[in-house]
C-alpha cells in the first residue's frame, strides 16, 4: 500500500522565539522558568517553503498533502497532549507531519531544515511537559509507523516508532511475551524507551533501554542510518537512555523475555489514613527492608501513599508459596493495621489484563478481554491535568528525608500521591554506562505527583518537595517523569551528562531536533 505522508499546516503562528531557544543548556530567564515571547512575526513564507518541499519530496511515490489550519478539527485533535494542562495553545507547532515510513521521516526532516525550522517526533504524547509538540516548529507525529514483526526463533521483534505499549502488550501476551515497558498502556514505546522506561518487569529484566538490539534513525541532516553496538555506536548509546535528542527514531528492534507461568501479587493496604507518622513508618520499613537488594523475581516492589489511602506491594515471578517467603522477610507487611487487599497467583494473561486496564483492584479481566480494542482506544484517550516530577536519591533515605517527604505528602494527600519503587535486580546487573540510563545504583525512584486542578497549587506542592528533600538526596531525577528544573543535562543525565552533549553536538550541531522544554508556565494562566 502506497506510504502517506500528510502535512497539517495548523496556522502561520507567532514565531516564539524563546521557545526555540529552550534547549537544553540554554541559559533561563531571571525567574529560573523558560518564557515565551508573547508575539513576533508569521512564519507564512516558512509554512509555504515547508509545503513546497514536501510537496516536491514525495518520498513514498504517492503521497498526498492535506493542509489543516489552526480551527480545524484535525489540528485541534493532534494538539491535544495526555497532560490537560498544556492547551497547547502557545505552545502551537508550526505544522504536524504524519510519515508512513523512515523515507517520509527523512523528508519530513529534510524539509523542515530547508525552511528553517525547528523539528520533533511524537508518538504516545505523554511527555509531562508536552516535548512532543515545539511552538512554531513541526512535529513529525509517528502515528503511522506500525510495523510489526516478531522472529520467535530469535526471541527478537521489530517494532514500528508509532506504537503505543497497550496493542503492543496485548499481541507480546498472546504469544507468551513480556516486554518490560511501563505500567500504563497509553504511553509510547519510543517516548518511553529513550528515557529508560521503567514499570511491571523492571527488577526482573532492566529498563527497557536496555532490551534494545538496534534502531533505525533519521538524523538531523534526513540521512536515514541503522544503530547499534557496531554501527553508530555512540547514537546508539544515546537514544537509550538519553532521551529523543540525537535524531528521529523509526523503529526499534528488541530482545524479547519469556513470560513467566505465573505472578503472585501481594498488595497490603493500611487502615488508617495516610498520616504524616503512619507515612514516615512505611516509608522508614521500605528503607530499612532494602527492596532493592531482594532477588529479581521480585519484579516490583513499592510503598505509595496518596488519595487518603496507603499501600504496599510486590509482584513475585513465581508461585505464592514463594512470595510469601520474600514477604515474610518484609518489616512493611509486618505493620500494624495492614490488610492483604490482594494475595493471589495470577496468569501471565490475567496479569497484563488487568495492568492494561488499570481496573486491577475491582475487576479480574481474564483471558478474553485481553485483546478488546475498544477498552485501549478508551485508554489511549485519557487526559487529565498534573504537574509531576521524581525524586532519584543514589542511597537509602535517612530519617530526615523520610520526614519530610511524609510532611509534604499529608499536606497534599487529597490529591497527591508519592509511588516509591525499588530498582536493584536486573538494573544494576549490567554496567553502570551500558547505556545512556544514568542512575542504575540509585536504590529506588520516587514519583510525586498532584492533580488538585489547580496548576499553581500543584507545581508550588511538587517544586517545594523537590526544594526541601534535594539538599539530603541529591537533585536526580528520571527523564520520563520530565518537570522543570535549572540545569536539565545534570539533573537528567548526571554522571552521562557531558558524553550525551557531545553527541548531540556531532548528530545536531544546529540544535534542530527537539529539547528539553519547559511549557507549563506557559499556560498555567489559561
Ligand atoms: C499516565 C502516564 C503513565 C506513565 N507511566 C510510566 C511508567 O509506568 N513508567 C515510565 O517509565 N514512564 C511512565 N510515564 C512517562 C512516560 O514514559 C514518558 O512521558 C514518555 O516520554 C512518554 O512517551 P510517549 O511516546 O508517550 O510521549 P511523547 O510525548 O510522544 O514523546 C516523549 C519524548 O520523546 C520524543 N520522541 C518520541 N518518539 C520519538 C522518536 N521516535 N524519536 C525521537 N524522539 C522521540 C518526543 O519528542 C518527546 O520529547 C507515564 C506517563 C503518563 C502520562
Amino acid at each position: 500500500m502506497a506510504a502517506l505522508l500528510s502535512f497539517l499546516l495548523v496556522a502561520t503562528v507567532t514565531a516564539p522565539a524563546a521557545a526555540q531557544s529552550q534547549q537544553l543548556g540554554v541559559p533561563l530567564t531571571s525567574k529560573g522558568r523558560f518564557q515565551l515571547e508573547s508575539a513576533a512575526k508569521p512564519q507564512t513564507t516558512q509554512a509555504q517553503a515547508l509545503q513546497r518541499c514536501l510537496a516536491a519530496a514525495r518520498p513514498s511515490g504517492a503521497g498526498s498533502l492535506s493542509v489543516t489550519f489552526q480551527d480545524d478539527a484535525k489540528g485541534y485533535k493532534l494538539l491535544q497532549t495526555r497532560n490537560a494542562q498544556l492547551r497547547g495553545s502557545r505552545i502551537m507547532p508550526l505544522a504536524f507531519v504524519q510519515p508512513a515510513s523512515a523515507a517520509d521521516v527523512s523528508a519530513a526532516v529534510r524539509c523542515s531544515v530547508e525552511a528553517g525550522l525547528r523539528f520533533v517526533a511524537r508518538n504516545g504524547g505523554h511527555n509531562y511537559e508536552a516535548n512532543s509538540l515545539v511552538g512554531g516548529g513541526v512535529v513529525i507525529d509517528l502515528i503511522n509507523l506500525q510495523e510489526l514483526k516478531i522472529d520467535s526463533k530469535a526471541n527478537s521483534m521489530t517494532v514500528g516508532a508509532g506504537y503505543r505499549l497497550g496493542s503492543l502488550y496485548s499481541k507480546l501476551t498472546l504469544l507468551g511475551y513480556v516486554l518490560p515497558g511501563s505500567t500504563c498502556v497509553g504511553v509510547g514505546i519510543s517516548g518511553l524507551t529513550l528515557g529508560g522506561g521503567i514499570g511491571h518487569a523492571t527488577r526482573a529484566l532492566g529498563v527497557l533501554a536496555d532490551s534494545v538490539l538496534a534502531a533505525t534513525v533519521v538524523l538531523a541532516n534526513g540521512t536515514v542510518v541503522e544503530a547499534d553496538s557496531k554501527s553508530h555506536p555512540d547514537l546508539f548509546w544515546a537514544i537509550r537512555g538519553g532521551g529523543g535528542l540525537y535524531g528521529i527514531v523509526t523503529s526499534w528492534k528488541f530482545k524479547l523475555f519469556k513470560a513467566p507461568k505465573q505472578v503472585s501479587v501481594v498488595r497490603y493496604r493500611f487502615r488508617e489514613k495516610c498520616t504524616e507518622a503512619k507515612y514516615a513508618a512505611v516509608l522508614g520499613a521500605f528503607n530499612a527492608w532494602q527492596p532493592w537488594t531482594l532477588p529479581k523475581e521480585v519484579a516490583l516492589a513499592e510503598v505509595q501513599c496518596g488519595y487518603d489511602s496507603l499501600q504496599a506491594q510486590f509482584w513475585y515471578w513465581g508461585p505464592m508459596s514463594e512470595a510469601n517467603k520474600t514477604m515474610a522477610s518484609s518489616p512493611v507487611f509486618k505493620l500494624p493495621n495492614s490488610y492483604p487487599f490482594i494475595h493471589k497467583e495470577y496468569s501471565w494473561a490475567d496479569f497484563v489484563a488487568q495492568r492494561m486496564t488499570n481496573l486491577h483492584d475491582e475487576t479480574d479481566w481474564g483471558n478474553g478481554n485481553l485483546l478488546l480494542s475498544d477498552m485501549l482506544q478508551r485508554l489511549y484517550k485519557e487526559r487529565s491535568s498534573f504537574v509531576a516530577a521524581s525524586l532519584v536519591p543514589l542511597t537509602p533515605l535517612n530519617s530526615s528525608a523520610v520526614k519530610i517527604i511524609a510532611k509534604f505528602m499529608v499536606q497534599a494527600q487529597k490529591h497527591a500521591f508519592i509511588q516509591s519503587r525499588a530498582w536493584g535486580g536486573q538494573v544494576t546487573a549490567v554496567a553502570d554506562d551500558f547505556n545512556a540510563f544514568p542512575w542504575r545504583q540509585a536504590p529506588f525512584e520516587c514519583q510525586v505527583y498532584s492533580n488538585s486542578g489547580d496548576a499553581r497549587k500543584d507545581r508550588s506542592w511538587v517544586d517545594g518537595l523537590l526544594a526541601a528533600v534535594h539538599p539530603l538526596i541529591g537533585k536526580a531525577e528520571y527523564l520520563n517523569y520530565f518537570h522543570c528544573v535549572n540545569d536539565p543535562w545534570q539533573a537528567y543525565f548526571g554522571p552521562h551528562a557531558a558524553r550525551l552533549q557531545a553527541i548531540k553536538k556531532a548528530y545536531d550541531p544546529q540544535g534542530r531536533i527537539g529539547g528539553l522544554y519547559c511549557q507549563q508556565d506557559n499556560i498555567i494562566d489559561e
